[in-house]
């Protein structure tokens, strides 16, 4: 039966293909697609690992104590027939031969599927027999942790098969997670949770394939290898479309392709307005590697390059300064002279790191209030200088700036500025090399910097403007929160104000800002910005030739008055008029 369902669209164009449901269990382990020849190899891996737990199982029972409740034997047999259960065992060898999952995602596939069926049991003392058989799930991941993979995720994405018309639909997905998608070569997602610039959906859009989130029990109602269309320009999924709806979707599908290769002949024309403006137009990034699409798009230079994405995935720790070292460099190199904007490590809010926990992390109330970005930093010195050696000596390699996030108080940038300085002496008494007059900005994404600005304009060679955090911090709308997605405006007049006093003030003392949120990469949003006096934008490369094309259409002088309309307008009714008259000029 065809049905569609409405969410929130977050990167443009259109996909159809299968769905690929990712169960919420399966998110914490691999999963990828094993070859022909490694399926038995793969089963082998998982008998190992039944037999590991079984051991485990049957040392406990022997380790009981003789006064223990009979209760803890009775469990410890409840798990063992668990472990020897066809329903859990052939299902997920089933699943492991016939779609080829490796196993743990098998296993966690079965997981899911069982759990549905016991939520439905009405018997409360069977139905809770299901946090059983998740423990025994869990034994079984543990002891496959321990075992050596048949292949990796990157390995098989490497070769690009099977998942190709595929699109991913999920509970949620988080950050870290989406990044590994980077190497699939998937069509598209959906999933229940996010918010227009919640860091997940910001790194499908990075993906340059047509998403939606927000979409409310689209993993429920979904299922396995559906046909389903996603429209990410107005967040609709349509599941098992009618013909003729498949067919005028294949249509727009093409027509859409059509217009992106038009675009491609603006890639080497001077980006500038219609009365000869030049407007520089600058590349986000979240791994080194994705500087080559960069320069691909002709950025002329990265104004944002999330380093977090570094520390995510990460087993062992936290990259050592060597492994970040090679990471700056190979941007900077990429780049070819190009300066590269290094933002040093934003975490926590929806970007979490494993290590993290212990500091109280998983319990703040509020996180995105908390101890995030370079509040983290700061409270982590050795780990915070290491990255700074790290980023100074990418600069002896090309032109590097240093970009620090979440910055309000003169103290936080005094504290910063002075770490800094004590790199800088470490890598002297080391003689390593690094740009003595590497360039340091912060973000102003916190609406006491914006109003605050002085105290970081006498501090800073640049400012960027991170309009994600700034509608966030501004409205006290959680980003990252679908069910208050519809309230989160970046043409909200406070959210104008900050912005329209920052580039102004930045200016009139010749202070370099940009704006590196997603604001800047809206193409609908390019004329107004360009109207308060932006001139550098940092975007996704996806989003690069859109913003460039509204760019040469647009007259700086035409637009003078219809923006300041806008910026004068409070009520509604007249800020969508002016609005209107600032697309139409
Ligand atoms: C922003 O807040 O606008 C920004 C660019 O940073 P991030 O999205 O990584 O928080
Ligand atoms: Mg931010």
């Amino acid at each position: 039966m065809s049905f569609s369902l409405h969410g929130i669209p977050v990167s443009r164009g259109i996909a159809i293909g299968r769905a690929y449901l990712i169960a919420p269990a399966a998110l914490d382990v691999d999963h990828y697609l094993v070859e022909p020849h490694q399926i038995e190899g793969e089963l082998e891996r998982f008998r190992a690992a039944l037999k590991a737990v079984q051991t485990e199982l049957e040392r406990l029972n022997e380790d009981l104590a003789a006064d223990a409740p009979s209760e803890v034997g009775a469990f410890i047999h409840v798990h063992t027939m668990i472990l020897n259960d066809a329903m859990l065992v052939q299902e997920t060898m089933d699943l492991v031969r016939t779609r080829r999952y490796n196993v743990e995602w098998a296993l966690t596939e079965q997981l899911e599927r069982l759990s549905r069926h016991f939520d439905d049991i009405e018997d409360e003392y069977l139905r809770e027999r299901k946090a059983d058989i998740q423990q025994v799930v869990e034994r079984i991941l543990k002891a496959l942790a321990g075992a050596p993979c048949a292949a990796s995720l990157v390995g098989d994405a490497a070769t690009g098969q099977a998942s190709e018309e595929m699109i991913v639909v999920a509970h949620d997905i988080s950050p870290a997670d989406m990044l590994q998608f980077k190497t699939q070569t998937f069509q598209g997602f959906v999933t229940d949770l996010g918010g227009r610039t919640s860091h997940t959906a910001i790194v499908a859009r990075s993906l340059g394939i047509p998403a939606a989130v927000g979409v409310q029990h689209a993993s429920a109602l979904i299922r396995q290898d559906d046909l389903i269309i996603v429209d990410g320009d107005h967040g609709i999924v349509i599941v098992d479309p009618a013909p003729i709806v498949l067919e005028e979707y294949t249509y727009r599908q093409s027509e859409k392709l059509l217009e992106q290769k038009k675009l491609q002949r603006l890639k080497f024309s001077p980006t500038q307005t219609l009365c000869g403006h030049k407007i520089a137009l600058c590349a986000n990034i979240e791994l080194p590697e994705d500087a080559r699409a960069a320069v691909d798009a002709g950025a002329v230079g990265v104004g944002l390059f999330r380093t977090e994405f570094l520390f995510m995935n990460q087993k062992g720790g936290l990259p050592e300064e060597e492994e970040q070292f090679a990471a700056y460099r190979q941007a900077v190199e990429l780049m070819g002279g190009l300066p590269v904007t290094i933002r040093t490590i934003d975490v926590g809010a929806d970007k979490p790191l494993d290590a993290m926990s212990g500091d109280g992390y998983e319990t703040a109330p509020n996180p995105a209030l908390g101890l995030r970005a370079i509040r983290w930093s700061l409270s982590e010195p050795q780990m915070f200088l290491t990255q700074l050696r790290a980023i100074l000596r990418a600069s002896a390699y090309g032109q590097v700036r240093i970009l620090v996030p979440m910055l309000a108080h003169a103290q936080e940038i005094d504290q910063t500025l002075d770490l800094i300085h004590e790199a800088k002496r470490q890598l002297d008494e080391a003689g390593l090399t690094y740009d003595p007059g590497v360039r340091i900005g912060a973000m102003i994404e916190i609406p006491a910097a914006a109003i605050a600005l002085p105290l970081f304009l006498k501090r800073l060679d640049f400012l960027s403007i991170g309009t994600n955090d700034l509608i966030q911090y501004t409205l006290a709308i959680d980003r990252a929160d679908n069910s208050v997605a519809h309230l989160y405006d970046p043409l909200h007049p406070a959210v104008l104000h900050l912005i329209a006093f920052t580039l102004r003030e930045a200016k009139r003392v010749g202070v370099p800002v940009s704006i590196c949120g997603e604001m800047a990469g809206d193409p609908q949003l390019t004329r107004l910005l360009l109207g308060m006096g932006l001139t550098e934008f940092s975007m996704h490369p996806s989003q690069l030739l859109e913003v460039k094309q509204e760019i040469l259409r647009a007259d700086l002088r035409a637009l003078e008055k219809p923006v300041a309309d806008v910026l004068a307008a409070f009520e509604p009714g007249e800020l969508q008029a002016a609005l209107k008259r600032v697309a139409e000029v």
